[in-house]
């Protein structure tokens, strides 16, 4: 196994080199196995043995230079300038099949110069929730980190209760945020931040080097990929729960699951975090969060650029979101590019949704299973109103008017509306069950979500929206 250590080489001082404090008696209780092949760790070049070690923070392998990074970042709206890895290392990257580059990072491996009161860990229940969120999001096509394992010890972790330690290995192609840029500018360290800024584009954004300005464009492509992730974060119904701006990755990809939820009824205002008193960061509110992050970036990006150009950066992600997320709406209503209904229909179903208090993933995959023909199906859906008359009608009409057999329309449309979604309620059973060392629960839903627009299961359980008692989850920042 080969591995490098570029933040390691080109950024000392601004990290601090320390090896995992391992958790004890280390059991695996998630695996991914096609990431664990593609990274080159597979069963018949490291025993399952040897994989829990490493993962679990007792060994590592030669040529990894764990480190804990070191960055700041606005956090519900203030700068902190004490942020860090507090609990999580960067082990190094490794070069996989293809010779790219993973950044492994253990998350839970002990305290670190920027723990502050933090213990260095991460209980179970929290890393279950990275390790499913991630890859349900992977295989739903969001830009997402992955995760490669959860490994659960026997260490004991107090939150509002006594828990058990886990550790989750997160895998991306690298852990830079938005605060490693804030933490360069704002303690003026800016011969530092120009290399950063420097390695951001040689390493992540090569086809900037080629730009006018290549910083220029570095940031407005940082800007687009921010717009993307977000409009897919939008029309699938997930709410990240956190978006403070050390949460937010150079390379457009969620990052940092803490308390986020898939929609359950269609609630725009809906606010996951249970600790984010004033809806900072309800669901409606994400694409302009996004956009206010990337504010804090171009700040840190001032000594490069001008305002005028810094503008001109950001300016581009309200129109570059808008498109991308009614043309993610549109597939997954099955209409044509052209359709010029498009859009009154799109904002008429989130209407209807939202006052008939329709499960969000439900109701479009009903859709995507109903032809437009059976009426009777289609008021069913959407609960009997005057508006869903209308809408059905004005449906009707605008599929009809495209022409083209339903059943090709309808089987596109399950491309974009999943059956199986990781809803908090299943998540919870997932965890109660973990807890008492039954990791079956994880691992059925584990498979569901690698194919999440296929049918796969005939029981409704995991596929029925939640029970009016689990909409009431109250998930907390504590992990
Ligand atoms: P987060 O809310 O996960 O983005 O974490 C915010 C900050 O708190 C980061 O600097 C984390 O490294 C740190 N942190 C979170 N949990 C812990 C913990 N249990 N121990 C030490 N530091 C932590
Ligand atoms: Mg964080
Ligand atoms: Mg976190």
């Amino acid at each position: 196994m080969q591995f490098n250590n570029r933040f390691y080489q080109n950024f000392s001082g601004h990290y601090h080199a320390q090896y995992p404090m391992a958790i004890q008696n280390p059991r695996m209780v998630c695996k991914n196995q096609a990431l664990a092949d593609f990274l080159g760790f597979s069963d018949d070049r490291i025993t399952d043995e040897a994989f829990v070690q490493i993962f679990s923070g007792q060994s590592i392998v030669e040529g990894m230079q764990p480190l804990a990074q070191k960055y700041t970042g606005h956090q519900f709206g203030s700068y902190n300038p004490d942020l860090g890895d507090g609990r999580g290392l960067l082990l190094g990257e490794v070069q996989a099949q293809d010779n790219s580059l993973w950044d492994l990072h253990l998350k839970g491996a002990g305290q670190t110069p920027y723990s502050r009161d933090g213990d260095g860990r991460a209980v179970l229940r929290s890393s279950i929730r990275e390790f499913l969120a991630s890859e349900a999001l992977y295989h739903l096509g969001i830009p997402t980190s992955r995760a490669l394992c959860v490994i659960v010890g026997d260490d004991p972790v107090y939150r509002e209760i006594e828990e058990k330690a886990a550790i989750t290995t997160r895998v991306c192609q690298s852990h830079i945020r938005f605060g490693h840029f804030e933490y360069l500018y704002h303690t003026q360290q800016f011969d530092d931040l120009d290399k950063l800024i420097q390695f951001t584009i040689d390493e992540y954004y090569p086809q900037c080097r080629d730009a006018q300005e290549p910083v220029l464009q570095l940031i407005t492509e940082i800007t687009l990929k921010t717009a993307e992730m977000v409009a897919l974060w939008q029309a699938y119904g997930f709410c990240h729960g956190v978006m403070n701006s050390d949460n937010m990755s150079v390379l457009g990809i969620t990052f940092d699951f803490g308390p986020f939820a898939f929609l359950d009824d269609y609630q725009p205002d809906f606010i996951c975090n249970h600790s984010d008193h004033t809806g900072r960061y309800a669901f409606d509110k994400q694409p302009s969060i996004a956009l206010w992050n990337l504010n804090c970036l171009a700040h840190a990006f001032s000594n490069h650029l001008s305002i005028d150009q810094l503008k001109q950066a950001l300016q581009q992600f309200e129109p570059h979101f808008i498109q991308l997320y009614n043309a993610k709406m549109r597939q997954k209503m099955g209409l044509c590019e052209d359709n010029p209904d498009a859009k009154l229909l799109i904002s008429q179903l989130l209407t209807i949704m939202r006052a008939q208090q329709l499960d969000y993933t439900n109701t479009w995959r009903g859709l995507a299973e109903t032809e437009v023909t059976q009426q009777a199906e289609l008021f069913a859906l959407l609960g009997a109103s005057e508006e869903s008359n209308a809408w059905i009608s004005l449906y009707q009409a605008s599929i009809q008017a495209q022409g083209g057999k339903e059943a090709a329309r309808l089987k596109q449309m399950q491309l974009h509306n999943p059956k199986y979604i990781l809803r908090n309620y299943l998540l919870q059973q997932a965890i109660e069950d973990a807890e008492k060392n039954d990791f079956n629960e994880v691992q059925t839903l584990y498979k569901l979500l690698k194919s999440p627009f296929t049918q796969q299961d005939d029981s409704l359980y995991y596929q029925q929206g939640a029970p009016d008692w689990a909409k009431k989850l109250e998930i907390s920042c504590s992990s």
